[in-house]
Order: structure tokens, then sequence, then C-alpha cells
């Protein structure tokens, strides 16, 4: 059993914040700033390619409650929604989650995005690469 599937099962203990008959919120237990809370469907599945429908809509609402708490906590002005999908992006546990992520005007976490100027031909390219593969 994978270590979300354990907590789920209350068979290794978290601090939850909020749980429903299909997800389960708790602070990561390592903070990357204060109040850093993960999301987990209660069903096992490795990650954004296997996630179910169900899971996946009741995954964003609980997302919006923990984050409006966390807001009304923290009094945030800003909170990133993470999910790493894969080993090249940084998953560790291999069970779906939701990263929250509060920012606070004093913390060290770093997200960057290059913001480029736009290239259309570019752009249009990929586009066209990607539509050959919806199923
Ligand atoms: P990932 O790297 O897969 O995106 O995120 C996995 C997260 O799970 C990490 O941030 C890690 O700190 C957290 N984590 C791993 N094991 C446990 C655990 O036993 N309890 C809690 N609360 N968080 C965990
Ligand atoms: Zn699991």
């Amino acid at each position: 059993m994978c270590v979300f599937c354990k907590i789920v099962a209350n068979e290794i203990p978290s601090m939850k914040l909020y749980e429903d008959d299909f997800v389960l919120s708790f602070l990561d237990i390592s903070q990357v700033t204060e109040g850093h809370a993960l999301v987990v469907p209660k069903k096992h599945c490795e990650n954004l390619y296997d996630l179910d429908d169900e899971s996946a809509s009741k995954l964003l609402s609980a997302s919006q409650k923990v984050a409006l708490a966390l807001r009304k906590t923290f009094g945030l002005d800003g909170l990133h929604l993470i999910n790493n999908n894969g080993r090249l992006a940084g998953q560790s546990v291999f069970h779906f989650h939701i990263h929250l992520i509060p920012r606070y005007e004093s913390d060290a976490f770093v997200v960057s995005f290059p913001r480029n100027k736009p290239d259309f031909e570019k752009l249009s390219a990929t586009r066209l690469k990607i539509l050959d593969n919806f199923d």
C-alpha cells in the first residue's frame, strides 16, 4: 500500500484538514511554506493520466475549500495549486495529489515562468502536433 493510501486508511497519522467520501486533505509533512497542504483522492491512482472523473471533480472542489480556509487563516494574497506529475516533474509519491502552497511576501519559494515574447509560428506547429493525439 502506498504512503497516502496508508494515511487515507488511518494506518499512519496525518494532520488532517478536510475529509469527505472521495478526498482527504492534510498538511504536507515537509512545509514549503506555512500551511502547505495536500489534497488526495481516497481511491488510489498514480497520477493525472489515470485519475477518474469523479475524483477529479471532488479534488478541485475540496482544493477550493482548503484554499479558502488557508486564505482566511493566513490572510493570503497568493497560493499555488501544483501537481508534480511524473518523475521528471518531481513527483515522489505516486498517488495523485494537489499541493496547495501559500505565498508570503517574505518566503523563499521560487516558481519561474520565462514569459517569453510569443512565437506564433511555433505555437501553431506545437498546437497541430498535440491535436493529432487526442483519443
Ligand atoms: P511530490 O514530490 O510527489 O509532488 O509530493 C509528495 C509530498 O508528500 C512531498 O511534499 C512530501 O513532503 C509529502 N509526504 C511524503 N510522505 C508524507 C507523509 O508520510 N505524510 C505527509 N503528511 N506528507 C508526506
Ligand atoms: Zn495510494
